[in-house]
């Protein structure tokens, strides 16, 4: 069976590592891939970027392959899940339509609202002086969200209504280019934030263990919003009758607003969740992705096949799959980046020292990495991502970082408290 896997992150690495586990898989191409894919047995990196809608379906087309993935939310917005449906292709990934739950906010917003599921509440706004003026009658905290794809940076959580009539001029000023001419302002939740990747076929959906990420740059939760920082899963205090209620609340009925608007919906439906002190789960967003690095984490802790569960979603049998199976394990990943990131940040610095970890017995996914003549370099803000697992967290995280700190790169950064809210509570 021959696979397409679409991205180039930490979290593509990880899809393809784990489809690899099935022996049916005989070759997958990455398109473009990263320095890890370059080095995976029976896996071949493709210079065909994710966003070449074109060069993609081309290439899928003449290889004639069995399933192709789509990793990155943009190529699954711009409508790549149903140019490949066109030509008959097996896609796992939602179509275009079915992508707007993540690349319109003020549609994902809708839904919910239609749907019942707990969520802020929230106006959506399409003139700046409209939307100052619902910010003056609603005061601060509040939310302001450009509404489309804004690679995590068009959110501000405003502390003052100062903050958030600047937020307003940046996404109306043309800062997101087109993802700002409509804003959603929100109501602050309060709690904690979890992720709950579910897979679907359209008619059933089946959750993955829950996973907590870590957004900021800094220690603590402290400075710039990033891509993820290092993530842990599953949640101890994420209890079976909370996931209940995640599935009953929140993706059931999700699903069911997207089949009453004709939309059939095949990939995952990544649920971005606050959970109240009171442990209510609301939600904050929607993607139509795995998570990155949610994924490095939930999928080595998967039993089950991951290409029986892909199958089972694009041939449309997911309820006769049979409940997951999962190892008796928990995960921490590490997120190691290159120094300057958010900001900006060199490329091309020798990376050392993957062997010495991977002898230790982690997991080591490549984001911005690349191959090349024999050595792996720096290409990335995200550089690596080193995964651990063991029977509890305190030893997931010494073996993560001991991994960690078998591995060099100049002006490598890494935050050193990944899972703290478990280990220190
Ligand atoms: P990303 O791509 O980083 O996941 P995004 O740009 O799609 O983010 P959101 O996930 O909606 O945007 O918001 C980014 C972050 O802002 C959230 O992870 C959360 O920390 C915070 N946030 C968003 N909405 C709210 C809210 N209503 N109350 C509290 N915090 C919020």
């Amino acid at each position: 069976m021959k696979v397409i896997v679409v991205g180039s992150g930490g979290r593509e690495h990880a899809i393809a590592w784990k489809l690899l586990e099935s022996a049916s898989v005989s070759h997958i191409f990455c398109l473009p891939g990263n320095g890890g894919t370059a080095c995976c047995d029976r896996c071949q990196n493709v210079a065909i970027e994710a966003t070449d809608l074109e060069g993609i379906r081309q290439f899928a087309q003449a290889q004639q392959v069995d399933l192709v993935v789509i990793g990155p939310e943009a190529p699954l917005a711009a409508g790549l899940a149903d140019a490949l449906h066109a030509l008959n292709i097996p896609v796992f990934g939602p179509s275009r339509a079915g992508a707007q739950i993540e690349a319109s906010k003020a549609w994902a917003k809708a839904l919910m609202q239609e749907a019942n599921i707990p969520t802020a509440t929230a106006a959506v706004f399409t003139t700046y002086g409209d939307a100052v003026a619902y910010v003056q009658s609603q005061g601060a905290p509040i939310v302001i969200k450009a509404d489309g794809l804004a690679a995590g940076k068009g959110v501000t959580v405003a502390t003052t209504e100062a903050e958030a009539i600047a937020a307003l001029e940046r996404a109306f000023g043309g800062e997101f280019g087109a993802a700002g001419n409509q804003v959603v302002i929100e109501s602050v939740l309060e709690g904690q934030e979890v992720s709950v990747l579910a897979l679907t076929d359209g008619r059933t959906i089946v959750p993955l263990l829950p996973a907590q990420d870590h957004k900021r740059i800094g220690e603590g939760d402290t400075g710039a919003n990033t891509g993820g920082m290092g993530v842990y899963a599953p949640v101890p205090w994420v209890t079976p009758e909370l996931m209940q209620r995640i599935q009953a609340q929140i993706l059931e009925p999700a699903l069911a607003a997207l089949q009453a608007r004709g939309i059939h919906y095949c990939g995952v439906l990544y649920a971005g969740l606050m959970i109240t002190p009171d442990l209510q789960p609301y939600v904050v967003e929607f993607n139509c992705r795995f998570g990155d690095p949610e994924t490095q984490a939930v999928l080595p802790l998967l039993e089950t096949p991951l290409l029986e569960i892909l199958l089972a979603c694009v041939e449309g049998r997911l309820d006769s799959l049979g409940a997951l199976r999962w190892r008796k394990e928990v995960a921490l990943s590490v997120v190691m980046a290159a120094g300057g990131y958010p900001g900006t940040y060199r490329k091309g610095d020798v990376i050392e020292g993957i062997p010495t970890a991977l002898a230790q017995g982690v997991q080591v996914f490549h984001a911005g990495t690349r191959w090349q003549e024999g050595q792996w370099l720096t290409h990335g803000g995200r550089v690596l991502n080193v995964t651990a697992l063991a029977e509890d967290f305190a030893t997931a995280k010494a073996k993560a970082y001991a991994g960690v700190a078998a591995i060099h790169f100049a002006d490598a950064y890494y935050r050193r408290d990944i899972g703290y809210r478990i280990l220190e509570a």
